[in-house]
């Protein structure tokens, strides 16, 4: 470990190593085939806003993307459109998580 690994370790800021992400992602790809997926994913909505885009139309996303620690659990893992990840791709998380505030309000 270098001194900026150990630095970035004190501060709670390690980043997953490349094994672990490959790891993860080979785990999400697994649960996409699963039964517990095509349940979550049957009526087409996406998990963020709502919407109703149908199945063909969905991505799978981590709430809590692996980069920051997330991993590739049932509890982690929801289906989404595509605006929504574009959207959480491009804003910082907080900006995410105020937007996600904003959404509250449709009951889920
Ligand atoms: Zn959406």
């Amino acid at each position: 470990m270098n001194e900026q690994e150990m630095l970035r370790a004190l501060m709670g800021m390690s980043e997953p190593d490349e094994a672990e992400l490959r790891r993860e992602r080979d785990k999400a790809r697994q649960l996409r085939k699963t039964r517990w997926w095509q349940q979550k994913t049957a009526s087409g909505e996406c998990w963020y806003c709502g919407k109703k885009v149908g199945y063909a139309n969905l991505t799978m996303d981590h709430v809590v993307p692996l980069s920051r620690g997330g991993r590739s659990t049932k509890d982690n893992l929801v289906p989404c459109c595509k605006d929504c990840n574009t959207k959480k791709q491009s804003l910082l998380p907080v900006e995410w998580a105020s937007y996600m505030q904003r959404l509250d309000g449709r009951g889920g």
